[in-house]
Order: C-alpha cells, then sequence, then structure tokens
C-alpha cells in the first residue's frame, strides 16, 4: 500500500498560492505564445514493419525550441503543460500540425497509420473527444489511419470515464495504444482494464536487451502476449542493429528506434517512406 503511494497521480491542488497562479499565469501566455509562433512544433519517428522494412506508421512527437533558452524536452514541458492547464490546446495543436503533415504525404498504398501521444489524464476530460472529432471533420483524414498512444496511465484515477472515452475513440475506427508498457505501477492492471489495440514495449527493456537475458525473457513474453490477446506490439526505443536482429528472431512485427531512424521533420519522412518502400520492393 505504502509504495502505491509513490505512483498516486499529482493532485492540482484546489488552493493555489499566489506565486503558484503567477507562474502558471506565465506559463500559459508563454506556451500559448510559443504555440502561435511556432516554436512548438511536430516531428515524426518512423515505424517500419519487420517483415519487410517498409514504413507502416510513424509517431508524432513535440518539440519546443525556445529562443532563449533552446530545445526543451516533452519529458518537462508537457508536464508543465499539464501544470497550467495547457494540455488541451497543446493536443489540439499536435493533432492538427500532425494529421495536416501526414496529408501532405500524399497517397501511397497501405497508408501509415500516425500515432499521437495523448496524456491520460485528458481520458477524465470528454472534450477530448470533440478535439478529435473536430481535427478529424476538419481535415477529412482517415480515423482508421489514428492510433492514440495513451502515456502515463498511472494517472487514470477515472477509470470508468477513460473506459467510456476509449470506446468512443474505437467506435470511430480510431486504434488505441498502451504506450511505455511494462513501466509505471500498473501496466498489467492497465492492459486488463482496457481494449487496447496495441502495446508498446518500453525502452527501458529494448535498450536492456543486449546486455541482460532477463530482459529478453521480458519482451519475448510481452510478444507471446500480444499474440496470444490479438494485439500489435511494437518495439520503441532501438538503437542497435544487434538488438533489432533479435527482435526480428523474436517474431517482432513493428519495430521504431533511432536505428531506424531519428524523429523527423515530415519531408525528411516523406523521403524515408520512398526509401524504405524501394527497399521493401527489392527484398
Ligand atoms: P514516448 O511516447 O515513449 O516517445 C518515445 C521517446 O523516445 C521520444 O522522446 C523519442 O524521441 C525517444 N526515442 C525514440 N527512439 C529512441 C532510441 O532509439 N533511443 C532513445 N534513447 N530514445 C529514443 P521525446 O520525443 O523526448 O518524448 C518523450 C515523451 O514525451 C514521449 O515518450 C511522450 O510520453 C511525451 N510526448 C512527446 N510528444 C507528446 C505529445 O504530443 N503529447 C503528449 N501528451 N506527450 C508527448
Ligand atoms: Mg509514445
Ligand atoms: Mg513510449
Ligand atoms: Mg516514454
Amino acid at each position: 500500500e505504502q509504495t502505491n503511494e509513490a505512483y498516486r497521480p499529482v493532485q492540482i491542488a484546489e488552493e493555489v498560492s499566489e506565486t503558484d497562479r503567477l507562474w502558471n499565469i506565465s506559463l500559459q501566455s508563454k506556451i500559448d505564445a510559443a504555440l502561435s509562433k511556432g516554436e512548438i512544433y511536430v516531428v515524426f519517428q518512423p515505424q517500419i514493419s519487420l517483415h519487410d522494412g517498409s514504413m507502416v506508421g510513424a509517431e508524432a512527437l513535440v518539440r519546443w525550441d525556445d529562443p532563449l533558452r533552446g530545445s526543451i524536452s516533452p519529458a518537462y514541458f508537457i508536464e508543465q503543460c499539464e501544470m497550467a492547464g495547457r494540455m488541451e490546446h497543446l493536443t489540439r495543436h499536435v493533432l492538427m500540425e500532425a494529421v495536416a503533415g501526414f496529408i501532405s504525404l500524399g497517397t501511397r498504398t497501405p497508408e501509415p497509420a500516425l500515432s499521437v501521444n495523448l496524456s491520460a489524464t485528458l481520458l477524465h476530460d470528454p472534450n477530448i473527444l470533440n478535439i478529435v472529432d473536430e481535427v478529424l471533420d476538419e481535415t477529412g483524414f482517415d480515423p482508421r489511419r489514428l492510433v492514440l498512444e495513451i502515456t502515463e496511465t498511472s494517472k487514470i484515477t477515472d477509470a470508468a470515464t477513460a473506459l467510456a472515452l476509449i470506446t468512443q475513440f474505437k467506435s470511430r475506427g480510431i486504434r488505441i495504444s498502451l504506450d511505455d508498457f511494462g513501466i509505471g505501477s500498473a501496466s498489467l492492471e492497465t492492459f486488463l482494464q482496457f481494449p487496447f489495440d496495441e502495446l508498446k514495449i518500453d525502452r527501458l527493456f529494448i535498450s536492456a536487451m543486449q546486455q541482460s537475458s532477463k530482459a529478453q525473457a521480458i519482451v519475448k513474453k510481452i510478444l507471446a502476449m500480444g499474440e496470444e490477446a490479438r494485439i500489435t506490439v511494437i518495439a520503441e526505443g532501438i538503437e542497435d542493429e544487434q538488438t533489432l536482429k533479435i527482435l526480428g528472431s523474436f517474431g517482432l512485427h513493428i519495430a521504431q528506434g533511432y536505428a531506424i531512424s531519428y524523429p523527423l521533420r515530415i519531408d525528411d519522412l516523406l523521403q524515408f517512406q520512398g526509401l524504405s518502400d524501394s527497399r521493401a520492393r527489392v527484398l
């Protein structure tokens, strides 16, 4: 019981101190300004099929290049964004930019899937459904090409609301992915609780594979579990050819990581897609 306490979601206090209030206001306007100035933008990391090397999708990852502070990691500002009450706003922005980027890739068969990260806290917020619907309506993007990666699932405190929202997304054909699977307080419980279409094995296990037969055993079991539950399994954070080879021999279908490609600007993603397609045709 006591260890679980550490994983409790951080509650935004009802009564915020004056300092916090001012900080949050300035943070809000900083985020809004950065969004409108284009300092916050999206890059795309390719996901390839290990079957033929073709690009089956890409994950949209947000970046913030501040003129004074340089590149700010999403690991830091996503949390700030949440504290400043700007998650909805940021998510709409990321979704719109990512979808527009994907539409600009043109058509190609099969059409690559677009994965967008969704903070689990937004699964308490029914308005997120309107935001996703609006972006899909405005752009005409096929919902069956959209994957929502749920991150920080330990922050889901209202499972009923989260489940209702996930069900709504799925009824539109949107797929739901469980990000960073294996770390956090309740991965298996979360996996059991919600109807995920995809599991993303956390980088922690992938980067340990070369050194650790334990890590390999865990990855193998996750793959077997995915197969039995008829769920797509993706490995992320693959940094070297050796690990990619081992994962291939374990029967992994979809791979993502620096060994394949760094996150790319949309123009470079188009080029990557072309190159991987011509390689796939040769194979
Ligand atoms: P994530 O969704 O698990 O994304 C994977 C992270 O691993 C990304 O970091 C990516 O750049 C990095 N990565 C990919 N391949 C490799 C590799 O081979 N080696 C190593 N060392 N790292 C690799 P990034 O872009 O800094 O994002 C960090 C986290 O921030 C993401 O983790 C996600 O939880 C969150 N995030 C990013 N974009 C968004 C967003 O638009 N919305 C929300 N809510 N969260 C986001
Ligand atoms: Mg992700
Ligand atoms: Mg992840
Ligand atoms: Mg992560």
